[in-house]
C-alpha cells in the first residue's frame, strides 16, 4: 500500500522587498543543503521585487490605482557604509568582481540584491501584481486565509497558509501633520515619500518639515543640485551638524500665512516649497485590528517575540519593522530565525515567557540616549538572532563600530562623508575611492559608477 503524504506546510509571504526577499532566500538555503522546504507563495504588488529598491516614477497611485509603494528618489545614494549591510552569503566582490565604493547610488544596491536571487528560482515563488487585500486567522483550522487581487487581470481570490510572513516595508504611508495656515500656501506642499529629485527644486527656497534621515538627505540632495537655500525646522532636536551656507536649521514652524512661514523662536520666512520630511506611519490596511502590529518607528517595536514574531500568534511573523540602522543582512537573520520556527527546528516558549524577553528589550530601548547606545542595542539585537540560527556570522560587533564611525564622519562633514571608505567584514576587502568626490557626481547610473576613467582621462582632468 501507498504511504500517504503528509501534506505540505503552505507558507504566504506578503512583499518581494529586502525583507520579503530574504526570507525565500532563506528557505532556498535550506534545500541547497538537500532538505525539504515547505510550498511558499510571495504575493507583490508591484510589477517588480527590490521593495523601495525598485525606483517608480509615480507619485499617488501605481499602474492598477494601488497607492505607490516606493519613496527613493533620483540620486539617491546609500545613506550608511555598503559594509554595514553586505549579505554574508553573498559579498560585493561575489557581485561586482572588483572593490566598490562604501556608499553606491540607489541602481547599484538595486543590481546587488538582485544578483543574489537572480540565480536561483526565488521569482517563481512570487506572483507579482498582485495585492493582499485581506488577512483572517481560523483558530480552530489555525490557517490563515488571504484574500488577494490579481491586478493585472482584475481578479479577487483566496488561499490559505499555515504561517504569514508580513514583509509590507514601514517607509511607505506618510506621516503627514497639519500646520494652521497651510492650505493657503501658494507653492507646492509634498511629503518626503512624493518627492522624487531634486530637478524641479533647482533655484527655490525650500523648506524641510522634521529632523531625521529624509530631512537630512533631501536637504542635502536639494543644495547638491542647485536649490537657492534650505531651511529644515526641527520638532525635539536638530540635527545639529555644521551645515554649508545655503542650509539651515530652526525650530517648528507654528503656522503659515501665504508663502510665509512663522517659527517657533520669531522668525519670518518666504518659501517656494514645502516638503514634510516627517516620517511615515506602520499601515497594514489587509489586516484586521487583532493581528496588526500597532508600533511608532523604533528599534524594538511592542508585542514581537525576538522582534518578528507576533505574541499572540506566532504563526503571524514580521520581518524587518523596527527602525534601521541595519538592513539588508538584519532582514537575513531574522528570516532565517523564522524560517527555523517555521520548519519545527527552532522552538519558542510560551507566550508569558515571550512576554517577559519582549519587556526585557523595551526595556533596554527605553534607556538608549545616544546614536551609539541604538547602534549597540541594534548589533545586540542582530547577534541574539545570530545565536539561535545558522545564518553565515559576521563580525556584528566590528559593523557596529563602522557605524559608530559613520556617525562621526557625518558629524564632521555632512557634505563629504560619502566619499569615505571602509573595509569588509565578510571578504576583508578595503572599499575602492569612487572616482568622482560625490558633492561633483550628478550621475547615479549603475554605467557611471562603475565606469574606471582611463589613465589618459585622469590626467587630463588634472591639467
Ligand atoms: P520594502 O523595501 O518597503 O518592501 C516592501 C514590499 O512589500 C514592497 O515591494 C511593496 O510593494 C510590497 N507590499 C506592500 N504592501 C503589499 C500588499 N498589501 N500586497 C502585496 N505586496 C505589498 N536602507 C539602507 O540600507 N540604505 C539606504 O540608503 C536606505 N535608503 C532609504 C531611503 C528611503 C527614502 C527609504 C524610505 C528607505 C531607505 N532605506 C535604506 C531603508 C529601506 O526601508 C530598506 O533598505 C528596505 O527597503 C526595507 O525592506 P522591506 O522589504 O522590509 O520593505
Ligand atoms: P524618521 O526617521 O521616522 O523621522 C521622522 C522625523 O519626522 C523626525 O525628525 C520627527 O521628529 C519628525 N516628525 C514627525 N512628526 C512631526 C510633526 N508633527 N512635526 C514635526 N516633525 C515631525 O523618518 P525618515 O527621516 O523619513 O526616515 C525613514 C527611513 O528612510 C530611514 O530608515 C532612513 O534611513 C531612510 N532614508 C534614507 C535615505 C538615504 O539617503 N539613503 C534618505 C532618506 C531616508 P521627532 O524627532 O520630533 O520625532
Ligand atoms: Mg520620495
Amino acid at each position: 500500500m501507498k504511504k500517504k503524504l503528509t501534506k505540505k506546510k503552505r507558507i504566504g509571504i506578503i512583499g518581494a522587498g529586502p525583507s520579503g526577499l530574504a526570507q525565500i532566500r532563506a528557505f532556498e538555503a535550506l534545500q541547497n543543503q538537500g532538505e525539504d522546504i515547505p510550498e511558499i507563495v510571495c504575493f507583490e504588488k508591484q510589477s517588480n521585487w527590490g521593495g523601495m529598491w525598485n525606483y517608480s516614477w509615480r507619485t499617488g497611485v501605481g499602474k492598477y490605482g494601488e497607492p505607490t509603494h516606493g519613496s527613493m528618489y533620483k540620486y539617491l545614494w546609500s545613506n550608511g557604509p555598503k559594509e554595514c549591510l553586505e549579505f554574508s552569503d553573498y559579498s560585493f566582490d561575489e557581485h561586482f568582481k572588483k572593490p566598490i565604493s562604501s556608499y553606491p547610488p540607489r541602481p547599484v544596491l538595486f543590481d546587488y540584491i538582485q544578483g543574489r536571487i537572480k540565480k536561483s528560482k526565488a521569482r517563481d515563488y512570487i506572483r507579482f501584481d498582485t495585492t493582499a487585500r485581506w488577512v483572517s486567522f481560523d483558530e480552530k483550522a489555525k490557517k490563515f486565509t488571504v484574500i488577494l487581487d490579481d491586478l493585472k487581470i482584475d481578479k479577487t481570490y483566496s488561499e490559505e497558509f499555515d504561517y504569514l510572513v508580513v514583509a509590507s516595508g514601514h517607509f511607505s504611508t506618510p506621516n503627514m501633520p497639519y500646520f494652521k495656515g497651510i492650505e493657503n500656501f501658494p507653492g507646492a506642499v509634498i511629503h518626503a515619500h512624493d518627492f522624487k529629485g531634486a530637478d524641479q527644486f533647482k533655484d527655490q527656497n525650500l523648506l524641510l518639515i522634521g529632523s531625521s534621515y529624509s530631512a537630512e538627505d533631501i536637504g542635502v540632495q536639494c543644495y547638491k543640485h542647485g536649490a537657492n537655500s534650505v531651511t529644515l525646522s526641527y520638532r525635539s532636536n536638530p540635527i545639529g551638524v555644521e551645515w554649508p551656507e545655503g542650509i539651515k536649521e530652526l525650530p517648528l514652524v507654528t503656522h503659515f500665512e501665504d508663502d510665509k512661514a512663522f517659527f517657533k523662536n520669531g522668525t519670518t520666512e518666504r518659501f517656494d516649497a514645502v516638503i514634510m520630511c516627517t516620517g511615515y506611519q506602520h499601515k497594514f490596511p489587509f489586516l484586521p485590528d487583532e493581528l496588526r502590529l500597532k508600533t511608532k518607528n523604533n528599534l524594538y517595536p511592542d508585542h514581537l517575540y525576538k522582534g518578528i514574531f507576533f505574541n499572540k500568534l506566532p504563526q503571524l511573523i514580521y520581518l524587518g519593522m523596527q527602525d534601521q540602522y541595519y538592513t539588508f543582512n538584519m532582514f537575513d537573520t531574522q528570516a532565517w530565525v523564522a524560517r527555523d520556527y517555521m520548519i519545527g527546528r527552532l522552538q519558542i516558549p510560551e507566550e508569558a515567557e515571550r512576554k517577559l524577553d519582549i519587556d526585557k528589550w523595551l526595556e533596554a530601548n527605553d534607556k538608549l540616549e545616544t546614536g551609539f547606545d541604538d547602534v549597540d542595542f541594534q548589533s545586540e539585537y542582530i547577534k541574539d538572532l545570530l545565536s539561535i540560527s545558522d545564518y553565515p556570522h559576521f563580525n556584528v560587533d566590528e559593523v557596529g563600530e563602522m557605524f559608530k564611525s559613520w556617525l562621526k564622519d557625518k558629524e564632521e562633514d555632512i557634505l563629504t562623508y560619502r566619499d569615505k571608505t571602509y573595509q569588509s567584514v565578510v571578504t576583508g576587502t578595503m572599499a575602492a575611492e569612487h572616482h568622482t568626490e560625490w558633492m561633483d557626481e550628478l550621475d547615479d547610473s549603475k554605467e557611471r559608477y562603475l565606469y574606471e576613467p582611463e589613465e589618459e582621462d585622469i590626467l587630463s582632468e588634472t591639467l
